[in-house]
């Protein structure tokens, strides 16, 4: 069998994450439900990673996976492929958790989902707090801050950190609190680069995930508007070429050579291998410099109908959007699978 070694970087608190790992965000169907469908192809895909070499998963209460991201680990660590401490198990705190005391109910609920002791990093998935009927609850995000410092001095996780926080948010935290994020998970790609973010982050010792590292460049998220570079993109394809890689290895590539840890998701199992080997090529200086003039500012997630909420991370735009019920209804409704 193919296997695969990825390096680690080195967080604030002197844990090592894999530089990539296997993002389990499934996406939602047409009516911004969430489908079950893709499940048994995501089990087979995640075994097929661990198989190989992946150490490093992400999850979140909101994707619905954790029990079967919980069974995989079981099988795999029963089948002596790999031991509990060599994985590195990311997930995250629902908005509907933001509460002190309630990050915990939500931590042992992922601890009892994904049947494990101890959870490597637990995320702070948005900085905004609306209940399961779409209110604003205007909770700071500096107490729910409190409730993660609380579940790491029990030792339910091992680190703590957030996602989709803006400068403003990371500096506002990074002053007020005792434990410092250990990393901020964020959208970056070729056509975000999130120059700024990423300045500030690393400046402050916190490490950053990318999410969607693909962007609008796979057919599952192109749209008509969506801007260059697709998969078929010259430019992409001749720096490729010129590697003997793939134009999504070329991007993953240049996360890692930007000290970025990157999660792409993919049900295939011959992506999975693509996509983790990219650590046996460099990138120069003149592949960095045409690559980094993808970069325009578009953004693949862009959840507009939280942004009259407070604490909203992105620029606002004059659409209106009524909040998904697959993002908002988890109980007693579309959703009834998962508390
Ligand atoms: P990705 O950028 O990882 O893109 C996923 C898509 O790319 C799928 O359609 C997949 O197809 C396709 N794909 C994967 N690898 C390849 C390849 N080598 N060649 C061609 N196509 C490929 O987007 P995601 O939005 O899923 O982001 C990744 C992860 O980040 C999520 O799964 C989740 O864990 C996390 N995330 C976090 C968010 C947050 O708010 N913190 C928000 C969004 C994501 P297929 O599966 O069919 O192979």
């Amino acid at each position: 069998m193919a296997r695969v070694n990825i390096p680690s970087f080195k967080l604030n608190n002197g844990r090592e994450i894999p530089a990539l790992g296997y993002g389990t965000w499934l996406g939602m169907d047409e009516k911004f439900g969430f489908s079950t469908s893709g499940i048994p192809k995501m089990v087979e895909a995640l075994s097929y990673a661990i198989d190989i070499g992946y150490r490093h998963i992400d999850t979140a209460h909101l994707y619905r996976v954790e029990p079967e991201v919980g069974q995989v680990i079981d099988k795999k660590i029963k089948e002596g492929v790999v031991k509990r401490e060599e994985l590195f198990v990311t997930t995250k705190v629902w908005q509907h958790f933001h509460r002190e005391a309630d990050v915990e109910v939500s931590v042992r609920g992922s601890l009892r989902r994904l049947n494990l002791d101890y959870i490597d990093l637990v995320l702070m998935h948005w900085p905004m707090s609306i209940s399961q009927d779409g209110v604003d609850e205007k909770i700071d995000y500096l107490e729910t801050w409190r409730g993660f410092e609380s579940v790491l001095s029990k030792g339910l996780v091992k680190s703590i950190g957030v996602s989709n926080f803006n400068v403003q948010q990371m500096d506002r935290l990074l002053k007020n609190c005792k434990v410092p994020p250990a990393t901020n998970q964020i959208e970056i790609n070729l056509n975000l680069g999130q120059k700024e973010l990423v300045d500030f982050c690393h400046a402050n010792k916190v490490l950053v995930t990318a999410y969607s590292p693909f962007g609008t460049m796979v057919p599952s998220r192109s749209a008509p508007n969506s801007p260059e570079p697709k998969l078929n993109n010259p430019t992409m394809l001749e720096i490729a070429k010129k590697h003997g890689k793939t134009v999504t290895q070329v991007t993953l590539r240049y996360l890692y050579q930007r000290g970025i840890v990157s999660i792409p998701k993919t049900v295939t199992n011959s992506r999975v291998l693509e996509n983790a080997s990219i650590f046996d090529f460099t990138l120069d200086e003149a592949d960095v410099a045409t690559l980094a003039k993808f970069d325009n500012g578009f953004r693949t997630v862009r959840p507009i109908f939280w942004q009259d909420y407070d604490n909203y991370p992105f620029d606002k735009v004059p659409e209106k959007l009524e909040i998904p019920e697959g993002l908002r209804i988890w109980k007693n409704g579309i959703n009834s699978d998962i508390d």
